[in-house]
């Protein structure tokens, strides 16, 4: 037990809880971070739970972001330190699928409100006793997702997600009554009594896993996403692809698995609350084949650029994955970069009249460049762009 104490104390924000937790009671570390500090994995993040009022230990901590009444909560931080406080609470389902009402009480009754065992243990922050629902000790030990109760997925089907998420991200397996349960939960339609911005954030957390295609994967295969159609390989290439700092990973992923039948797919990206912009990028990603074939026509750099030019980089991922990785991997690292040495301004000071003459000139100078016809450099470029031949000139 002071084992785990010390460990906490080794995390980066775990020795300012323990020091902000010892000057009261019934402070705990409970969820997620409990769970993966005994599977010797870094905690992702620190759920602190309190039984009684959170505004003590906050004011201790640093500096309280965000508090939600209804439901006892606080968000802290401190320099890079966050930690997500709540008062120990029941929960009851007014009807499947609602938000729950919330009652204070003590750690004990806190832990039995939670989806799965594994996430049910409480360490307290000055004893170090750790307490924990039943089952909870050996199913972390045999990696196994137990729900704590029957009606588990009925009343919050974002569980099913979790579930998911938790499969893939600890390769654990379901136990045998709870993968029934889930069976039950889908095939009973469960998941339409929650509302699909809900279920659109569950999706943007998997698509946030540390694997996020084996997260779709399991989700698909519990039957939460039919829609979907993850594909490891097409998503490994398409994330390498993807120039480090640029773009978004988590659209590419999700692009990856999606499966063309684009009007409906749209409807379904609106509903789950991606933005227009989200969606009109994913869209971008699934005229991919048509990029990726009209690539492998291309064979001069001209071409290439007057294809691939301000298409978005997770398109050029998605295309490079439907077969075009080499000439994606050409533009991106080689051609997009290219510019000239001379600007407009040098064709005006040269004698050149301004208008869309000076356009032309430039683009056909940056053609020659790009396809080896010209070496680099101010002088060589002028002269190679004054000597253009115009139509009708
Ligand atoms: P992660 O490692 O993904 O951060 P976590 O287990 O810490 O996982 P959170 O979503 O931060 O997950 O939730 C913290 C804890 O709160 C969970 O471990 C779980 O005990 C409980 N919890 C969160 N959401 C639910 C839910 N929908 N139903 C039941 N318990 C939940």
């Amino acid at each position: 037990m002071d084992d785990l104490l010390e460990r906490v104390r080794a995390l980066p924000c775990g020795r300012r809880l323990l020091e902000a937790a010892a000057a009261a009671g019934g402070i705990h570390l409970t969820g997620g971070g409990v769970r993966d500090l005994l599977l010797g994995r870094e905690p992702r993040e620190l759920d602190v739970v309190v039984e009684g009022d959170v505004t003590g230990l906050a004011t201790r901590l640093g500096d309280v972001d965000a508090v939600h009444e209804r439901f006892g909560t606080a968000t802290v931080r401190a320099g890079d330190c966050r930690w997500d406080l709540a008062a120990a609470r029941s929960e009851t389902y007014a009807r499947a699928g609602a938000l729950p009402d919330v009652r204070a009480t003590g750690i004990e009754e806190d832990l039995l409100r939670r989806d799965v065992t594994v996430n049910a243990f409480a360490l307290d922050l000055r004893t170090g006793a750790l307490r924990a629902v039943e089952h909870a000790r050996e199913d972390l030990e045999a990696g196994r997702l137990r729900v704590l109760h029957d009606a588990s997925f009925v009343d919050d089907p974002t569980r099913l997600w979790r579930i998911a998420r938790y499969a893939a991200r600890l390769g654990f397996e379901l136990e045998p009554r709870t993968a029934r349960l889930v069976a039950h939960a889908v095939a009973a339609g469960a998941l339409e009594t929650v509302s699909r911005a809900r279920i659109g954030n569950e999706l943007r957390l998997a698509l946030r896993e540390p694997d996020p295609p084996a997260a779709l994967e399991v989700a698909v295969a519990l039957g939460l996403a039919p829609w979907l159609a993850p594909d490891r390989r097409r998503t490994a290439v398409a994330l390498d692809l993807l120039p480090p700092g640029e773009g978004r990973a988590d659209l590419v992923v999700l692009a990856a698995s999606l499966d063309g039948g684009a009007g409906d797919t749209d409807r379904v990206l609106a509903e789950l609350e991606f933005t227009a912009a989200e969606r009109e990028l994913l869209h971008a990603c699934l005229q991919a084949d048509a990029l990726a074939e009209a690539a492998a026509m291309a064979s001069r750099a001209s071409e290439l650029a007057r294809l691939l030019r301000g298409v978005p980089v997770e398109a050029l991922a998605i295309a490079g994955a439907a077969g075009a990785a080499a000439t994606v991997s050409r533009w991106l690292h080689e051609v997009r970069s290219v510019r000239l040495a001379i600007t407009g301004d040098d064709l005006i000071a040269a004698g050149v009249p301004e208008g869309p003459e000076i356009g032309r000139r430039l683009e056909t100078t940056l053609d020659r460049r790009l396809d080896g016809e010209l070496e680099a450099g101010r002088d060589a470029e002028l002269s190679a762009a004054l000597e253009v031949m115009l139509p009708g000139s």
